[in-house]
C-alpha cells in the first residue's frame, strides 16, 4: 500500500445532512461522564443515511434486501475514481461513456459536490439514463460525493435501476483530494441487521501496481 485516503465524511453536530433537515442531524448524547462516574459513555442518535453510507435495496424496494446482506467482497475491491467535475447538473450516458465501464467495475463519481462543504439542493447526481447505462455495462457498484445519488426524479428511478441490477450504492463520499484513477476500495458499513442503510468508513488504498497499470 502506497497511501491510504479516508474519503468518509466526519460525523458531528452541524455536519451536512439531507435537505438540511434539523431532524437529520446526529445527536451525541453523553449518558455518563466524569462528573458523576469514572467513565464517559455516549449514545448515538443517527439516521442510517448519515454522512458517508451504503444504501441497501430495502431503501427503495419494499421487501428488498437489507444492508447486512451485502457481501464484503462487493465492498472491498478495485475501483476507479472518474473525473466528472465539469458536469454542472446531472450525469447520464454522455458523461459516463468516456470512462468505458466494464463488467464488475466499481466507479466513484467525483463531481463539483466534493468542493462544497455543505448540503446544496442543486447537487450533481446520477440521472436515470446514467443508471441505465451503468446497469447495461454490468458495473458492480457506484459511489457519489453527494448525500443522495439522485434528486428531483419522481419514483427514484436511479436507485431502482441500480438496485435491480444488483449494483451497490455508496453515498456521501468526499473526493476533493483524490486524483482520478485506480484504487483499492475498502468500504465497511456498520453491521446493522435488517435495515435499509448503514454509515460506513470508506477508504481508498493506492497500490503501486494498480495506479500505474490500469490507468488507460
Ligand atoms: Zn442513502
Amino acid at each position: 500500500v502506497r497511501k491510504i485516503y479516508d474519503i468518509s465524511m466526519p460525523i458531528q453536530i452541524g455536519m451536512p445532512v439531507w435537505k438540511n433537515k434539523p431532524e437529520k442531524q446526529p445527536a451525541l448524547e453523553i449518558t455518563r461522564d466524569f462528573s458523576t462516574h469514572n467513565v464517559r459513555e455516549t449514545r448515538l442518535h443517527l439516521d442510517a443515511h448519515t454522512g458517508t453510507h451504503i444504501d441497501a435495496p430495502l431503501h427503495m424496494i419494499e421487501g428488498g434486501r437489507s444492508i447486512d446482506t451485502i457481501a464484503m467482497e462487493q465492498l472491498i475491491r478495485p475501483c476507479r475514481v472518474i473525473d466528472l467535475t465539469h458536469v454542472s447538473n446531472s450525469i447520464g450516458t454522455k458523461e459516463l461513456e468516456a470512462a468505458q465501464p466494464e463488467p464488475g467495475d466499481f466507479l466513484l463519481l467525483k463531481t463539483r459536490n466534493s468542493f462544497c462543504d455543505g448540503y446544496t439542493p442543486d447537487f450533481v447526481f446520477l440521472n436515470e439514463d446514467g443508471a441505465g447505462f451503468l446497469a447495461q455495462a454490468g458495473v458492480s457498484g457506484v459511489g457519489i460525493d453527494a448525500l443522495g445519488i439522485e434528486r428531483d426524479q419522481p419514483g427514484h428511478p436511479t436507485h431502482k435501476k441500480l438496485f435491480a441490477a444488483g449494483i451497490v450504492i455508496i453515498e456521501g463520499l468526499r473526493l476533493k483530494d483524490i486524483e482520478p484513477g485506480s484504487y483499492l476500495l475498502v468500504a465497511a458499513p456498520l453491521k446493522l441487521v435488517g435495515i435499509d442503510a448503514a454509515p460506513a468508513r470508506v477508504l481508498l488504498l493506492s497500490l503501486k501496481s494498480t495506479v500505474t497499470a490500469s490507468q488507460s
